[in-house]
């Protein structure tokens, strides 16, 4: 029986097959790693019995994220903005229950994500809202791995989804990296970056990664490029890639000391 295979350590799930993929181009590449006992492969159906989802807020926002230690602990967030209502980010698994807050909050119009990390099950989770749009930066098209016919492509720096919306071509991770940015968000203007730039732990800085698990810092000339691009806008909270791990406050003048305290140190 044909499956879409979904990777166990990054979540990206496949176009339908009868036996799992040879390898994770995803997991391959030296911004991932392969599972330390060799690839291994899981299916949305197995995901289902195996986890929940938890579905909560994050700072004002409806959150969702997997319930437990899965793949790349991204959480996704629901953006009731004036493009519509988009659902930022994907996960692995897709459950009645998250389809079901999201529609009672209003529903989804549009699917963004941030970077070939994150596609995972949005296919899956496309479906499962009614066939929407899912909106990607063109520059990694060649990185999605279930091609749909609801995928659309983006291209350049910016692009501006309505007065309130504009998604911004971040790149130095991926070529692709975006960051949306909503001058409506919970307490006013808002980036949400995905991991590029990447809210640290301490939830006081940003940092800028070729590689979050292997510990890769990003070229200097992509920092600068991402400084440039990012330095028409103006934000006060910064949500992270993953739960909680926003900076709330002050997020312009953090990021703009983040870059040159990176610069100074990796530039030097
Ligand atoms: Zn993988
Ligand atoms: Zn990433």
């Amino acid at each position: 029986m044909s499956t879409a295979w979904i990777c166990v350590t990054c979540a990206t799930q496949y176009a339908p097959s009868d036996t799992p993929p040879a390898s994770c181009p995803v997991c391959e590449d030296d911004r991932q790693y392969v599972d330390w006992n060799g690839q291994q492969w899981t299916t949305h159906a197995e995901l289902q019995q195996q986890f929940k989802l938890r579905v909560g807020d994050d700072d004002g926002l409806l959150a969702i994220a997997v319930d437990g230690s899965f793949a790349i602990p991204q959480r996704l967030l629901h953006l009731r903005t004036d493009a519509g209502n988009i659902l930022w980010e994907s996960l692995g698994l897709v459950t009645d229950e998250a389809v079901d807050a999201l529609r009672a909050a209003g529903g989804v119009d549009r699917i963004v994500v941030s970077h070939p990390h994150f596609y995972s099950s949005m296919v899956e989770w496309s479906e499962a809202l009614g066939g929407v749009e899912i909106l990607l930066h063109e520059a990694d098209k060649n990185w999605v791995r279930r091609p749909s016919d609801r995928i659309e492509y983006w291209r350049g720096d910016l692009l501006k989804l309505s007065n309130d919306v504009t998604l911004i071509n971040t790149a130095g991770h991926f070529d692709s990296s975006t960051a949306l940015h909503w001058t409506k968000g919970p307490r006013g203007q808002t980036l949400f970056s995905g991991d590029s730039p990447h809210v640290t732990q301490d939830r006081r800085q940003v940092t800028f990664m070729h590689s979050v698990p292997n510990f890769t810092p990003m070229a200097p000339s992509a920092v600068r490029r991402m400084q440039r691009v990012l330095a028409p806008f103006d934000f006060d909270d910064v949500y992270g890639y993953s739960w909680g791990r926003n900076l709330i406050g002050n997020g312009r003048a953090i990021v703009d000391a983040s870059f040159d305290n990176y610069l100074k140190r990796v530039a030097a």
